[in-house]
């Protein structure tokens, strides 16, 4: 197939602002490219393929950023800054349709959603988040309703946040497992990884590292200044060690030194990708159970979970995590999310939409 993929309008891929797309795209982009299929990729000016990509088409585009859903009121209006991105992907897309058998959307945004019932050539929507606007989940039941067959989502605990018309279609992640080394060997260290903002929770981890009397590792983007420095001064100095937003490769070297991840998610995180990322390199982690974590961290065999926001469970569940085989850990992510089998449940999907199952009447104007 000849397939577009239309990367998100939060920051270009390589910057980290886009958070687990970013890593979702190239897994999916490469995966596609090893089955044989031709892939370009519309993405926001800046934005790099790593060597794995390099034989997708990458056509950029420049404008101003989505502001992303997660950082406004649920009741928030459908916001488009002069100069955007995203309709400026989308006028691109559009123009150039007739080229490709489908179109994978990755944005979290209601243009492209809206836009599904009214264009020739089939788009697919990959879901990133859970709900977190409420234009964004009325957009989305009204076109799964005329074409449930066009969604995909990551785990069915974000899928259940939406209304679809039946059991939605689950595709996890995938992750090019040749990259993360595994390292049997641990530091007396605590991690966490992830967009550094407040849905993401480094608070609690903070506080339970800081009981526990272990340093923290956090590596990611500083996305809420303010915050990261409400978190810094919550906890006694030294505990928390700022490693900033490291590529995946520098990024897996790190990890690997943990002896557990923390994952602290306040929202129902779609997937968690530093989750699986952990594992690949041998650490075991300690998660609330919310959202994806809980579908990804089995207890004893890769993890711990704890009950969600209580600091006490998670200490506890650090302490569990600690005695988990490290081994154990890689061999689960290898069984369940390696690229190669995340792009083989993306082609039957996309095959599935381009091969017509195609789209009733656009519904009319009311
Ligand atoms: N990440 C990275 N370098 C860092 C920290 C994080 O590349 O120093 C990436 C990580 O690989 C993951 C993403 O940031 O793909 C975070 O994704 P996740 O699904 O955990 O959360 P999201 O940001 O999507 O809410």
């Amino acid at each position: 197939m000849r397939i577009l993929v239309v990367s998100t309008p939060v920051g270009s891929l390589g910057s980290g602002q886009g958070g687990g797309v970013e890593l979702t795209a190239f897994a999916l982009v490469a995966g596609l490219l090893q089955r044989g299929h031709q892939l370009s990729v519309l993405a926001a000016e800046g934005s790099v393929l790593p060597p794995r990509c390099r034989q997708a088409e990458l056509w950029l585009e420049a404008g101003v950023d989505q502001p992303s859903w997660q950082h406004r009121s649920r009741c928030s209006a459908v916001e488009i800054p002069a100069s955007g991105l995203l309709p400026r992907f989308w006028r691109r897309a559009l123009h150039r349709q007739a080229d490709f058998a489908v179109i994978l959307n990755l944005a979290y945004d209601w243009l492209p959603i809206w836009l599904t019932p009214h264009v020739a050539t089939p788009i697919a929507h990959l879901i990133s988040m859970g709900s977190v606007g409420e234009a964004m989940d009325g957009v989305i039941a009204e076109v799964a309703a005329l074409h449930p067959d066009r969604f995909a989502f990551h785990t069915a605990a974000q899928a259940a946040d939406f209304q679809l018309p039946g059991p939605p279609r689950l595709v996890g992640n995938g992750f090019d497992l040749g990259t993360y080394r595994f390292e049997p060997q641990p530091e007396p260290l605590l991690g966490w990884a992830g967009r550094i903002a407040p849905e993401k929770g480094l608070e609690d981890a903070a506080a339970v590292a800081a009981g526990l009397g272990l340093p923290l590792a956090v590596w990611g983007v500083r996305q809420d200044e303010a915050y990261a420095e409400r978190v810094e001064a919550s906890v006694p100095a030294g505990t928390l060690q700022w490693r900033g937003f490291l590529p995946t490769e520098r990024l897996q070297a790190e990890l690997g030194r943990c002896a557990v991840l923390l994952n602290t998610p306040k929202w129902n995180e779609a997937f968690g990708n530093v989750v699986v990322e952990a594992m690949a390199c041998g650490v075991p982690v300690a998660a609330y159970a919310r959202g994806g974590p809980a579908e990804l961290v089995q207890p004893g065999v890769n993890g711990a979970l704890a009950r969600p926001d209580d600091l006490e469970a998670l200490a506890e569940a650090v302490r569990v995590a600690l005695g988990v085989d490290r081994a154990a850990c890689r061999r689960w992510v290898e069984r369940h999310w390696s690229q190669e089998a995340f792009a083989e449940r993306i082609e039957v999907w996309l095959e599935a939409v381009a091969s017509g199952i195609t789209s009733p009447q656009p519904p009319g104007p009311a």
